[in-house]
């Protein structure tokens, strides 16, 4: 997959060749972090299939991005098992084979934080693309990945994974969903020399960010996570979550499978019942 060795040189076109161009499927990658990821694993020369519903966006990014033989755009609701189906089939026909399946494709869900403010509707919605559209996205891609007994599963999930951050109750539910199963595929595949990982990140400001809080200023929302953040003097940004995910999805990262990385400066490592009142308790 890589185009450049660590040191960011350019590694001479044989030893490209020998390493043999990965193929990736990215759904939910007409924007944000998917959009990021997409753009970094073509700068590290895979083929990259984009599959969201945001047919106007997936479009312009896939013509600004390269021609058809490198990157390709497909409209894929994750919702609708025969989409994905198209885009598995699209990635083989296109480009000969699929080594890496990004579930990525998310959303915040609408409505109020409170359970008792909240509806059915509106939950199973959440959960459907949330955990349904990367189950159908893994089952898919591993039928085509097994055989050849090479490849890799990937998903986001968020810190919304590992602690509950108040945020809405199907969002929360759905990404601890996400990683239950890429933790029980990671078994089921590990047979077959297949990798399953998930990716955790606390907030970053793409356009889901945006549309859900009550700001939708980029600059002002980097500075609640920045206030909010263990880590101080960064700001966590979708091309960081896509070199996580680069790394994920290469060969260096051969023995990873069955693991939640959290991409979140510690925030979750964090209590913040010892920051906000123990703390003084002991000083
Ligand atoms: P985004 O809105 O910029 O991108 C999400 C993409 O998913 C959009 O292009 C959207 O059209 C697509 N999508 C939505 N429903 C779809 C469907 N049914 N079928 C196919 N595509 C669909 O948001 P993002 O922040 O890049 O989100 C990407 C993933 O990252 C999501 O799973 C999200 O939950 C997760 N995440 C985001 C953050 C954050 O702070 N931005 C933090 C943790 C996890």
């Amino acid at each position: 997959m890589y185009k450049e060795d660590t040191d960011g040189q350019e590694m001479k076109h044989s030893q490209i060749r020998k390493k043999k161009l990965k193929v990736a499927l990215i759904t939910g990658g007409a924007s944000g972090l998917g959009e990021s990821t997409a753009r970094l694993f073509l700068k590290h020369g895979a083929k990259v299939l984009i599959a969201d519903v945001q047919d106007e966006l997936g479009q312009s990014l896939r013509k600004e991005l390269g021609t058809l033989d490198i990157i390709t755009y497909i409209h894929c609701d994750v919702t609708c098992e025969m989409n994905v189906q198209n885009a598995v089939d699209l990635a083989v026909s296109r480009y000969g084979k699929l080594d890496i399946m990004f579930n990525n494709a998310g959303i915040s869900g609408v409505g109020g934080l409170r359970a008792i403010d909240s509806d059915g509707d509106s939950f199973k919605k959440v959960l459907d693309v949330n955990v349904v559209g990367g189950f159908f996205g893994a089952k898919l891609a591993a039928q085509v990945i097994v055989p050849v007994r090479k490849g890799c599963i990937l998903f986001t999930a968020s810190v919304a994974s590992l602690l509950c951050v108040s945020v809405a109750h199907a969002y929360t539910t759905s990404k601890h969903a996400i990683v239950g199963l890429a933790k029980s595929l990671s078994v089921e595949l590990g047979e077959y020399g297949i990798r399953v990982n998930c990716i955790s990140p606390h907030a970053v400001a793409t356009p889901m960010l945006l549309n859900w809080l009550v700001t939708s200023e980029k600059r002002k929302i980097e500075e609640i996570v920045l206030r909010n953040g263990v880590l101080k003097g960064t700001i966590l940004e979708a091309a960081d979550i896509a070199q996580a995910a680069l790394f994920l999805a290469s060969d260096e990262a051969k023995y990873v499978s069955g693991v939640n990385l959290p991409v979140d400066g510690a925030y979750t490592v964090n209590n913040q019942t010892w920051k906000i009142g123990l703390m003084e308790a002991f000083i």
